[in-house]
């Protein structure tokens, strides 16, 4: 069902004492954040997830605790609401169908589809102007054996469900390839050709459903352990033309998909004077996510329009506006590890330091590498965002970057 425009839940609930309530499928602190977003402009909120307590189910208005194929809470969830999202890429794809043929859905079951399989991405990925890394399609011992020699040394990546680096194996050789496809028990895998990086990146988009698209201009992103660790978001953070190109390879995506709602899109940067650099040019384009993603948490408190709000106005089919950065900010997440012992982290000194904005997600288990929170400074110039991001990190416990 394509999207009609919504009234603001604020009109709704004065105009006809009955707000209109939005929807979103799972509720990690991605669905969470949405949710706020939604409730402070005048929305109810409906969260479908099966956990009895989860970041966005805690502070939803309602909560639809079941299975995200379970029929009834599927029926459940439309009863309640005007238009549905989703905070997460593994929601199956059958549901996104049932929800998209009741209400407004946005992402669409198709874009969330292709997000979902790296295979089918990768093949939408190459249309955006910008290449993906070398790579081959791993799903019969036949492909094992027929793997070029470049492509190695790689990284094998579990064609579904993978995240926060987990599905994947890096194999210097054949043979470890071979060991690691059956580490991975033989499931459809990418093998991509390791690439020398610079640096990574990500731009976030929003899409309406008339075809405005709005952009942040491209985050810097740090990964430690396959995980995100720290973005870093302020002009000259990279190179411009690069940052130019990656802003218009991520439309290019979002067009091509016809996507509503908000996209992003991860880049590599390549060193420069390597035989992969002379081959591929300087920017690599790596993975999608259809949804709001962890390097634009910034957005929250350094731009003047954040990137659930979009959310909210994808969905909604309110208006887009170009959103501005009005500071400069560096975000760090706050993993698991940071709970030494269970004991909690010394927020009175880092909320003692200028411009620092502290969230948690309201995850009652610390475990390792589990996103807990974040924590995002904004200062007036990149050296002062960086340099009380880096008192943050020591008093923190994390290494410096
Ligand atoms: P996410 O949590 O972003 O969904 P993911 O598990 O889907 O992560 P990728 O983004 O594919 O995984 O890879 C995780 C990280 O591993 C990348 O951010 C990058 O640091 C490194 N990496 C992945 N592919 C390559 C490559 N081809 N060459 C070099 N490094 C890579
Ligand atoms: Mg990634």
């Amino acid at each position: 069902m394509s999207g009609p425009m919504l009234l603001p839940g604020a009109t709704g609930l004065t105009g006809s004492g009955q707000p209109t309530t939005l929807g979103v499928m799972g509720g990690g602190q991605l669905g969470r954040m949405f949710v706020q977003a939604a409730q402070a402009m005048g929305y109810f909120t409906v969260v479908l997830d099966p956990d009895v307590i989860s970041p966005a189910g805690l502070v939803s208005h309602y909560h639809v605790q079941t299975d995200y194929l379970d029929q009834q809470g599927l029926a459940q969830l439309l009863q309640r609401c005007a238009a549905v999202t989703t905070e997460f890429e593994n929601v199956p794809a059958g549901a996104l169908v049932t929800l998209g043929a009741a209400r407004p859905t946005a992402p669409s079951a198709d874009a969330v589809a292709i997000a979902q399989d790296r295979i089918k991405e990768k093949a939408h990925l190459a249309k955006s102007g910008v290449p993906v890394a070398p790579y081959a399609v791993i799903e019969t011992a036949e492909q094992l054996a027929a793997v070029a020699d470049d492509l190695l040394p790689g990284i094998l990546k579990t064609a579904r469900l993978g995240y926060d680096g987990k599905g994947q194996v890096r194999c210097r050789n054949r043979a470890e390839l071979a060991v690691a496809w059956g580490s991975l028990k033989g499931v459809p895998c990418v093998l991509e050709k390791m690439l020398p990086l610079a640096s990574e990146c990500s731009v976030i988009v929003a899409r309406g459903w008339d075809g405005t698209c709005v952009n942040y201009r491209p985050q810097l992103n740090l990964h430690r352990e396959g995980i995100l660790a720290v973005t870093e978001a302020y002009e000259g953070n990279m190179p411009l033309a690069l940052a130019d190109q990656a802003v218009v390879a991520a439309k290019n995506i979002a067009d091509e998909l016809n996507y509503v709602g908000v996209l992003c899109v991860e880049f590599f940067v390549l060193q420069e004077g390597s035989p992969e650099h002379a081959q591929l040019g300087g920017l690599v384009v790596n993975e999608m996510a259809p949804r709001p993603h962890n390097s634009g948490h910034y957005t929250l408190d350094a731009c003047d329009v954040s990137q659930f709000e979009l959310q909210v106005r994808t969905l909604a089919g309110l208006p887009l506006t170009q959103p501005r950065q009005h500071s400069a900010s560096v975000m760090l997440n706050l993993l698991g590890d940071l709970w030494v012992n269970e004991a909690t982290p010394p927020w009175d000194k880092v909320l003692a330091l200028p411009g620092v904005h502290l969230h948690l997600y309201g995850k009652l288990k610390a475990n390792k590498g589990r996103k807990m929170g974040h924590l995002t400074v904004t200062a007036a110039t990149a050296m002062d965002a960086r340099r009380t991001a880096l008192a943050a990190a020591d008093i923190l416990g994390i290494a410096p970057f």
